[in-house]
């Protein structure tokens, strides 16, 4: 069938973001709670499926990888035809997406080193502990995907996968931003949510020149189901809409925030975090 060019008039398009990630049968974290927050920030989200996860509120049973060749031709897809403004990784599941989908984010011109900013989440465990990247792909992240990263958004646990540096304080949280910073992205937020049990939690924003703490309210909530991947996202869209990136970063911020304190129980285990307030007026 031919299509038919796109040519009457309408509504003007919103701008576009890319999640390369996988599925979360439970709607809670993945490209579902990357499309939710696409959605509520004014973004069309668009999705390269890398894994459907088998997943509740209590964990990950099982995973299955989409083969590379359908990873790649979806991110081809999307980007020819509608455009990328934005483009962000979650789970990526084994070393050949990662390599394969670093070759085709060169090839149509997202990254770093292009117009189209890339945010990588290092996403290696979910919050149950449940490996969703196999281990061997860890060295592909390192070498394959954080030089063309604009921005990468580890959790304490993936900095200590990444590089070794335990954060236990703000001069390891420096140190490790500058581990991560010699694997290449341009800025790095090291996320210091899961560190200490203070009223507030740090995150540090860092592109080696600039060292920014961002300080954030602490919610005493343990439903923070997908809260990363909303972050990530959050930021992805606000980099979509234009915004430079410690704009973007301190969107995403806000958003997160938000979406903890509007967090829900569902399940027997970790409920999602929830966008909905972004519904609320
Ligand atoms: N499942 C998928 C498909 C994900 O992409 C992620 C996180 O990125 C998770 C589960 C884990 O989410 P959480 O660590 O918030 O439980």
């Amino acid at each position: 069938m031919t299509a038919t060019p796109n040519t009457t008039a309408g509504n003007p398009a919103p701008p576009t973001a890319l999640t390369i990630a996988g599925s979360d049968s439970g709607g809670g974290a993945g490209i579902q709670a990357d499309l939710r927050t696409m959605f509520a920030c004014g973004v069309h989200g668009m999705t390269a499926v890398t894994a459907v996860t088998v997943q509740n509120s209590v964990g990950v049973e099982n995973f299955a990888e989409i083969p590379t060749e359908i990873v790649t031709a979806q991110i081809r897809a999307v980007v020819g035809d509608m455009g990328v403004g934005a483009a962000k990784t979650g789970m990526l599941a084994t070393a050949d997406i990662i390599t394969a989908v670093a070759k085709t984010l060169d090839d149509v011109h997202i990254g770093r080193q292009t117009d189209t900013p890339f945010v990588v989440d290092p996403v290696a465990a979910s919050m149950h502990g449940d490996p969703l990247l196999r281990e061997e792909a860890l060295e592909a992240i390192r070498s394959e995907l954080f030089p063309r990263a604009t921005l990468v958004t580890p959790n304490l646990d993936e900095v200590r996968l990444l590089t070794g540096v335990e954060v236990t304080d703000a001069a390891s949280r420096r140190e490790a931003a500058d581990a991560l910073l010699a694997l290449g992205p341009e800025w790095v937020l090291v996320k210091g949510g899961h560190l200490d049990d203070g009223p507030t939690c740090v995150d540090l924003l860092s592109n080696g020149a600039e060292h920014i703490d961002l300080e954030g309210p602490r919610h005493d909530t343990p439903h923070t189901h997908g809260g990363g991947d909303t972050l990530a996202s959050a930021i992805t869209a606000s980099l979509a809409h234009g915004a430079d990136l410690r704009t973007a970063v301190r969107d995403g911020k806000r958003f997160i925030e938000r979406s903890v304190a509007a967090s829900y129980p569902l399940g027997r285990g970790i409920g999602p975090v929830s966008p909905f307030w972004r519904l609320d007026g």
